[in-house]
């Protein structure tokens, strides 16, 4: 065995993992704190679409729903949903900015009074007969919900969409800030946004027109309510990343690190704005409690990922190639700075090469034999050669292990081992594997050698089992 298997044998087989639907506890939680506002009486309002628990509870399954279907690596997270006495005055309040810029005021100069959190986005549901109506960044820790958003299945998930910077389809005359959305129009029909961008009724148009049609038409934040809003576009995830990192260190109990194998720029900080390249850089600066995020790619690493580390891919699957590297020995011994070292493994290496080129040389020769016995003849006679090469090479080994100091001197023993137990020597075999346990200081060479230790031992018994017959025989 050369000595280079010693790093091949401590690579374990790589493990595949493909990432695509994330798991329940894969996410980057988005801290929701859900608060409705009672009226003088303490009630809330008996019909609604938003006055019972189910409900709420229902609008954050939905908007679950969406973000895992399209591969974000958010999850809108509910901190709390209680219920809030003692500020009625806001319990009939309209959506509309003044009320919300009001109810923020006060909240945030009474926070006690409000329950209001600094760690979430602050949603007030009340008795209003109007919509909903978020905040834009900076200030985007507040959503004042009335009854009767029509955003469906997820009004919430709606505003969580403006708190994390994302406009309407249909807002800036078709410059919703995202160039991957057509242009929209809150009255429009389907066919009339497919026949304003592409100049055919939608079941005319191509299917790759039709699926940008529908991209719009079947947006989160779109008006187009006809239909489950279920869509959000590269560009808007893109939007709610930097936006939800943006704001990391308020709003998300999870820390998110990027990592995106196609990012061409400068700087690697593992945010979503400056992703790290390759996810050696990303373990290598640590993830203890941190959310690996991988843009969709192909990533490998080379040292173990914690079995606790959270790992999501964004956009589309990803697949982790993972070689655990356990152990590491030299296996360039005979550069070795001592002498005799080196002396002595180059002769091993000689050696090596001759007992290989005797197996390779009789297999020519014995082609070419004129009968059974003669080819026999020729091959038993290389092998005996071969065994004295492999005897020359343990003994070389031997003098080497001699002059040897620390990891070399291991990886030295190591091999003596190894090549004791492949030539059926396990009692030397034994010895050597018991002195690398001993001797190391790596936990998983300790491991490793003392699981030989054990085999070979095992063997030896079996052998002398075989050579003494039990008295029961
Ligand atoms: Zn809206």
């Amino acid at each position: 065995m050369k000595l280079q298997q010693i790093y091949a044998r401590s690579v374990l087989l790589a493990i595949v993992l493909v990432l695509a639907a994330a798991t329940a506890h894969a996410y980057v939680p988005v801290r929701i704190s859900i608060k409705f506002i009672l009226d003088a009486n303490g009630n809330r309002p008996a019909t609604g679409n938003l006055n019972t628990d189910a409900e709420i509870n229902a609008e954050f399954d939905a908007g679950i729903d969406i973000l895992r279907n399209v591969l974000s690596e958010f999850r809108i997270y509910r901190t709390e949903l209680v219920d809030l006495s003692g500020v009625s005055q806001y319990y009939s309040a309209a959506a509309n900015s003044t009320n919300r810029d009001n109810l923020r005021a006060d909240a945030i100069s009474n926070p006690t009074a409000y329950l209001w959190r600094t760690n979430a986005i602050n949603v007030y549901i009340n008795g209003g007969t109007s919509s909903a109506i978020s905040k834009f960044p900076p200030d985007n820790d507040i959503i004042l919900m009335n009854q009767w958003c029509g955003n469906t299945p997820s009004c919430i998930l709606h505003e969580i969409g403006h708190s994390l910077n994302l406009l309407h389809t249909h807002e800036g005359g078709g410059a919703d800030g995202c160039a991957d959305t057509i242009s929209d129009n809150s009255s429009w029909t389907r066919d009339d946004i497919a026949l304003n961008n592409f100049g055919c009724v939608y079941a005319a148009c191509t299917a790759a027109q039709q699926d940008k049609v529908d991209l719009v038409f079947n947006n989160v934040m779109s008006y187009h309510i006809s239909e489950p809003q279920l869509r959000l576009s590269p560009c808007q995830m893109d939007r709610i990343s930097t936006q939800g990192d943006s704001d990391r260190s308020w709003l998300l109990a999870k820390t998110p690190v990027y990592v995106n194998s196609g990012y061409t720029g400068l700087f690697q900080f593992g945010r979503f704005t400056a992703p790290y390249k390759t996810l050696q850089a990303a373990v290598d600066a640590g993830l203890a409690g941190k959310v690996l995020v991988l843009q969709n790619g192909y990533y490998t690493v080379s040292t173990a990922i914690s079995d606790n580390t959270t790992i999501v891919t964004r956009s589309a699957p990803s697949t982790i190639d993972r070689g655990v590297l356990l152990y590491s020995l030299p296996v360039d011994l005979e550069k070795s700075a001592v002498p005799e070292v080196r002396r002595a493994v180059k002769a091993v290496q000689l050696e090596d090469k001759a007992a290989r080129q005797v197996i390779k040389a009789a297999k020519q020769a014995a082609e070419g034999a004129a009968t059974a016995a003669e080819r026999a003849s020729i091959l038993a006679d290389a092998e005996a050669r071969k065994k004295q090469h492999e005897a020359n090479a343990i003994q070389q080994l031997l003098n080497a292990v001699k002059f040897a100091g620390g990891k070399e001197k291991i990886a030295i023993q190591l091999e003596l081992a190894q090549r004791y137990r492949d030539s059926g020597n396990y009692a030397e075999a034994v010895r050597f594997f018991s002195i690398v346990a001993d001797s190391t200081k790596q936990e998983h060479l300790r491991e490793r050698a003392l699981y030989e230790a054990n085999r070979a031992q095992e063997r030896l018994d079996a052998l002398q089992q075989q050579a003494a017959p039990s008295e029961q025989e």
